[in-house]
């Protein structure tokens, strides 16, 4: 009956709910003990442009495996991480880790450009978060110019005084700054004349769709505009199809990102990509 049938689907929901909150308490718990075991690992995703055809950066990408829970997804233990407080340890880490692959690199003259860390909303709202850019600059040698770090619409939402005024600090050290996931928020589009932002990244959620939908297309026509027209670089990101690129080159984009150009990888594995560039660039 249709009443068993409710019972059964509301034991099912109860069920899976609760197998959903047991799970977010066992990544919760694991979590904590990530760092000191080794679990996390940085990988390394190339920007390109193709308008000079050379390395513009790398986005640096958290990944971490755990001996039984086995690789979990940034995209479900970040924001787990920001609800308890510590993406403010994690945050530090993968800046100084960053830092230090950046620096081993420029050491051995391979040319990756900048390093781009993605920072989450309460990490950069911490009070000491400018100090402790600063400090992880300091300590590695990283050089600050090479520094993007890349903010959601969710940090700039609260515009304060307060806000500005760590941007404008780091900005004053040659750190760069990148809107990640660029139309997806829900935030004024005030920020742009109010903060030292270089740097949209139009959300891959345009770019799948762009040869097949025309709101798609338009939306990602009217950043690059918007980018063009305020001085701001664009970049596209989730660049899997050459299609893709082809119609976002048509409408003046040539920064991308994605699988087409390469995907996240380990150090060994980035590291060879980058030899083999500097390579490229040294030939006749
Ligand atoms: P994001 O910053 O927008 O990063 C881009 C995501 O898209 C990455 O997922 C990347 O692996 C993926 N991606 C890149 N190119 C393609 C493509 O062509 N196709 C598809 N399907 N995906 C592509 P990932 O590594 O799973 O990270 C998810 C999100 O987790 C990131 O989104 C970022 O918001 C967050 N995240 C990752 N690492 C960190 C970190 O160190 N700190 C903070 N605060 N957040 C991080
Ligand atoms: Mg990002
Ligand atoms: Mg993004
Ligand atoms: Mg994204």
């Amino acid at each position: 009956s249709a009443k068993e049938q409710g019972r059964n689907t509301f034991r099912f929901y109860s069920e899976n709910l609760t197998r959903k909150a047991f799970q977010n308490v066992l990544i919760d718990s694991a979590l904590r003990e990530a760092k000191s075991r080794n679990e996390f690992r940085l990988a390394f995703q190339p920007q390109i442009d193709i308008a000079s055809n050379t390395f513009l950066g790398l986005e640096v990408l958290l990944r971490w495996h755990h001996p039984t829970l086995g690789t979990v997804s940034p995209a479900q233990f970040i924001p787990q991480a920001e609800r308890t407080g510590l993406i403010q340890d994690i945050g530090h880490w993968v800046l100084e880790q960053a830092c230090i692959a950046g620096c081993k690199w420029l050491a051995e003259g391979l040319p990756f450009g900048r390093l781009a860390v993605n920072v989450s909303a309460p990490q950069f709202r911490a009070d000491d978060f400018v100090d402790q850019v600063q400090q992880v600059l300091a300590q590695t040698g990283f050089p600050p110019s090479r520094l993007e770090l890349e903010l959601t619409e969710s940090v700039l939402v609260h515009d304060t005084d307060q806000l500005i005024d760590s941007m404008n600090e780091l900005r004053g050290l040659g750190v760069q700054f990148a809107i990640d996931d660029f139309g997806t928020g829900y935030s004024s589009l005030s920020y742009l004349k109010k903060m030292p932002i270089d740097r949209l990244k139009l959300d891959k959620s345009f770019v799948d769709n762009i040869n097949t939908d025309d709101s798609d297309r338009i939306i990602a026509g009217a950043v690059v505009a918007l980018g063009q027209a305020m001085g701001l670089e664009v970049i596209a990101e989730g660049i899997e199809h050459e299609d893709q690129a082809s119609a976002l080159r048509d409408l003046g984009c040539t920064q991308f990102q994605g699988f087409l150009y390469g995907m996240p990888m380990y150090t060994s594995r980035i590291e060879a990509v980058l030899r083999k560039e500097a390579q490229r660039k040294t030939a006749p």
